[in-house]
């Protein structure tokens, strides 16, 4: 089970692909798992569709790598300051 889960890591990654709707349904069904139980990638993923209406498309562009990056940080803080 904990190796067939989701990274925030690969979450990111997926991003894109989820909001083309190109994810295999599996795919799309661990990503959907990971956001219901992750508030930085549920975060994460409101930024996109924002960034989506605002730019009306989705490039590569949109994640910049230093902003992709500080995001990680951000996740990798949350769940060190862990309410768990
Ligand atoms: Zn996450």
């Amino acid at each position: 089970m904990a190796s067939n889960e989701l990274t925030c890591k690969e979450l990111v990654e997926l991003v894109t692909d989820y909001l083309e709707g190109v994810l295999p349904p599996a795919e799309r069904r661990r990503f959907e798992e990971h956001l219901a139980g992750c508030q930085g990638c549920w975060n994460y993923l409101q930024q996109m569709r924002a960034t989506i209406r605002l730019t009306g498309q989705l490039t590569e562009e949109a994640i910049e790598p230093q902003a992709r990056e500080a995001l990680l940080h951000v996740f990798r803080a949350w769940k060190n300051s862990g309410k768990v």
